[in-house]
């Protein structure tokens, strides 16, 4: 017997190499041996040794067992190379304690000044009138401004002066920039306060926020970019507050479109890794056609169940991550099983090819049946040619047949709820495309530092994927919200749909 060609694993068994002859054994071994010498020295392959972008790297390092193992001529393994990974030098982010600081060389100038008058008398508690005397001004300082122009936009210099009136009671009452949230973070210096007394005014401090959460530019490129383009100085730490801030005024209208998204008769869920100043957490989505709840939390199963609460009225869609399985109204992804159904396809096992080419050709079936609203006469037996199939290969040898066989088996009823209840969406792609935005911050900025700034991100994305579901433009409606935190009035409701 003669082996020819490229290494066919396909039809490689016990029996193929009982039948070889000692010559015929050897040739094989030094064959596969050579084969396995290549993807071992493939899978060694990082940004380091070859041309692939260190974004492919893993993110923790080859070191340890993790590395492939390619033998130098009977030497000792060698490890595969690893980045140089830098010590923590146990210092905290950001300016030091010490170091010489920066200041804006000079001030701002005003194009022009805007005044806030005091409404009622501290004295005798009646309202003021336009009338009343101005003895003087109190507080005065510049307000950068957002303005939309037909052009375009501009960045324009506010200065804000808040006047002292003298009511005919005699008392002279002075108008004050009103204070609004704190935001308090166990061991921080100096706590988040919003207020209205602040240099960025709330349009600019959106459109910080919209650079940063929805286009992911960094708070260095943001700085540069308005230094570049608008010509305004604006520091790394001011971008920060900006984001911080737009975050926590948007915390409660979070909290409030989660109550919405519970009480709704269809709900995606899917859930990606997040990084929390290194350590995994989960971040969750759960959404509605017009309304998307993003949150930062553990990992735990009970996490969904905090979230979404044990009494939701609709049905819930979702992958087969176990933490959804206690939920009994449940359509599972059908497009997960299609893909693990194309893995085996693709495998080598030829049970595999077989069981998964019908898998996904009957799961497709199924989706288009529905789709086309074909009669149970087609559907029913469909369902249970595809039963059987699973029932056939839940005890097979080979492991990934057997364990994609039973997972189906398992869920059966998640999976072909849609075949009943043909409003059902067949995959969570909904939810899938809303964590897209998440995923791409991930990769560019390995997540968030602390709870305040996981909670900010988490409601930012919430209110900026339910405005953008509403087809209201989400940056008027931030700026709105923010300038109410900053004075410490409740926000109002995102509008309904446009
Ligand atoms: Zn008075």
């Amino acid at each position: 017997m003669k082996i020819k060609g490229p290494l066919d694993l396909t039809h490689m068994n016990r029996a193929v190499f009982e039948a070889l002859d000692h010559d015929q054994l050897i040739e094989l071994t030094c064959r596969l041996h050579r084969m396995a010498v290549e993807q071992s020295e493939r899978l060694a392959m990082n940004s380091t040794n070859s041309s692939r972008p260190p974004s492919s790297d893993p993110p923790f390092g080859t070191g340890g067992s993790g590395g492939a193992v390619v033998g130098g001529g009977g030497n000792a393994p060698l490890p595969a190379p690893t980045r140089k990974v830098a010590q923590p030098t146990g210092r905290k982010p950001g300016k030091q304690p010490g170091a010489k600081g920066k200041w804006r060389g000079e001030p701002l100038k005003s194009e022009r000044s805007e005044h806030i008058w005091p409404t009622i008398c501290a004295g005798c508690g009646q309202p003021l009138e336009l009338w009343d005397r101005e003895v003087r001004t109190g507080a005065a300082f510049p307000v950068l401004e957002l303005e939309r122009t037909p052009g375009g936009i501009r960045i324009a210099c506010v200065e804000h002066r808040y006047q002292v009136v003298a009511c005919t009671c005699g008392h002279e009452t002075e108008a004050r920039p009103a204070v609004g949230v704190l935001s308090f973070l166990d061991g921080r210096k100096r706590q988040l306060h919003l207020t209205e007394r602040c240099m960025v005014a709330p349009s600019l401090a959106a459109f910080i926020a919209a650079l940063h959460t929805r286009h992911h530019q960094s708070r260095r490129k943001i700085h540069e970019f308005l230094l570049t383009w608008m010509g305004v100085p604006l520091s790394v730490g001011s971008i920060d507050r900006c984001i911080r801030e737009v975050g926590v005024a948007c915390e409660p209208v979070a909290e409030d479109l989660l109550e919405e998204v519970r009480a709704a008769g269809l709900i995606h869920a899917d859930e990606t890794p997040w990084y929390e100043r290194g350590a995994f957490r989960w971040l969750w989505v759960v959404l509605t056609k017009t309304t998307a709840v993003f949150h930062i939390g553990s990992r735990r199963h009970e996490e969904i169940r905090d979230l979404l609460g044990d009494a939701i009225v609709g049905w819930l869609i979702s992958d087969g991550y176990g933490a959804y399985r206690d939920y009994e109204k449940r359509q599972r992804c059908v497009a997960h099983l299609i893909r693990k159904g194309l893995a085996l396809a693709g495998g080598l096992s030829p049970d595999g090819v077989q069981f998964g080419e019908w898998l996904v050709r009957e799961l497709r079936g199924l989706i288009h049946g529905v789709a086309e609203d074909q009669g149970h006469t087609i559907l029913n037996p469909m369902q249970a040619r595809l039963k059987r199939a699973c029932k056939l290969h839940r005890d097979h040898e080979t492991e990934k047949i057997r364990a994609l066989a039973r997972e189906i088996l398992n869920d059966w009823d998640a999976i072909v709820a849609f075949v009943t209840n043909p409003m059902l969406p067949p995959t969570n792609n909904e939810a899938e495309r809303a964590l897209r935005i998440a995923v791409i911050a991930r990769r560019l900025s390995f997540g968030t530092r602390n709870e305040e700034g996981s909670a900010a991100y988490a409601a930012s994305l919430s209110v900026v994927e339910t405005c953008r579901r509403r087809h209201i433009d989400p940056w008027s409606y931030i700026a709105d919200t923010l300038a109410r935190a900053r004075a410490g009035l409740t926000h109002n409701p995102v509008p309904a749909a446009a």
